[in-house]
């Protein structure tokens, strides 16, 4: 099937907003760089991008008669928030393992945030003391086979929607998106630059641009920025849910090598512990664009695409997108790094 052809249940506003960095393009002196905005393009629960690759999922969810969606993520997961909103805004049950994968020992770092959001939605949050990786978790399974137990019919998804099939869909589509607002706006983006972790928002959107690169012929960078600190696991499964996405939409080649981008040098030693070059970007995004962004994945993001652009590896006359993917309420349970 081609990308067009995949049911879509839509849970967002429409199309996520793009708008001019004007301040932070003149501060950082070279390229001119916007943002596409996933933070305010839902009402569920404060949206991010989880939601639209969700959008993809729910048909299969609806198709299957589950009556209670099962995920996982760490204690401020922003993805198990948006499974829960989902969930409440379809009328279904929600299950969430939150494991201890972030190292930060806040005494509200299970209370607040994230957390606090997914249990006023009603989901049965519960804590698992495992730590970091995005691969399939024995808890997860565990979480599965108690909900079968209890007579409900779970409905997997797993961390970041990513290993799931069609969770490269929703940001394969982006890539359409943003071709019809370059239209509208008269403008070009030849560099994309976005968060990566799980990696399928990074994977669709390299499927979705090789697709519209085999229709107009026209190349450009999209660059994934790893905030996972485990770069060779980020690296495999961005690509590999690149290529598998690529073959879902019938691309009908092989993806390139340097389709494939993921940049270390901005996710510090750990997963969800912010260094110096994520506590300044939050700074600059904030204070010149009233941009918020969190210590978790935007913050490191934002901070790769500053010293892309301030050494010229982006060049003067590119002009950027910066994928906002959302994630700030976890900046509660961060409180500390302000007071
Ligand atoms: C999940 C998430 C990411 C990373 O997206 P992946 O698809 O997991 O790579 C980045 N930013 C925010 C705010 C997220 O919630």
């Amino acid at each position: 099937m081609k990308l067009h052809d995949f049911p879509r249940h839509p849970l967002t506003f429409g199309p996520s907003p793009v708008h001019p960095l004007r301040r932070l393009s003149s501060h950082l002196g070279g390229a001119q760089v916007w943002a596409k905005r996933e933070d305010v393009s839902s009402g569920l629960a404060f949206g991010g991008n989880k939601v639209r690759k969700l959008e993809y999922i729910v048909p299969d969810v609806l198709a299957s008669g589950a009556d209670t969606l099962v995920s996982i993520g760490g204690y401020q997961s922003n993805h198990t928030r948006q499974v829960a909103a989902v969930a409440a805004h379809l009328g279904l049950k929600c299950r969430l393992v939150q494991e201890h994968w972030v190292p930060w020992d806040d005494p509200v770092n299970d209370k607040v945030g994230n957390i606090l959001l997914s249990r006023i939605l009603g989901a049965d949050s519960r804590l698992d003391p495992a730590g970091f990786d995005i691969g399939i978790r024995d808890s997860w399974k565990n979480a599965l086979a108690e909900v079968e137990a209890a007579g409900g019919t779970p409905y997997p998804i797993p961390a970041g929607a990513s290993e799931h099939p069609l969770g490269g869909l929703g940001f394969a589509n982006w890539a359409f998106e943003v071709a019809a607002q370059e239209k509208e706006l008269g403008v070009f983006f030849d560099t994309i630059v976005v968060c990566t972790v799980t990696g399928s928002t990074h994977a669709g959107m390299i499927a979705g641009f090789a697709a519209l690169e085999d229709l107009t012929g026209v190349k450009r960078r999209v660059l994934g920025i790893d905030a996972s600190a485990t770069l060779a696991k980020t690296r495999d499964q961005v690509a590999r849910i690149a290529r598998d996405t690529a073959a879902l939409i019938e691309l009908g080649r092989d993806l390139r090598d340097d389709e494939i981008q993921v940049l270390e040098g901005w996710a510090g030693e750990l997963y969800g512990i912010p260094v110096e070059s994520t506590m300044e970007a939050i700074r600059l995004g904030a204070q010149l664009e009233a941009m918020i962004t969190d210590p978790v994945y935007e913050g490191k993001s934002l901070a790769g695409l500053i010293d892309l652009v301030s050494t010229g590896e982006i060049p003067r006359d590119a002009t950027v997108l910066y994928a906002h993917l959302g994630g700030q309420p976890a900046i509660n349970a961060y409180h500390r790094l302000w007071s």
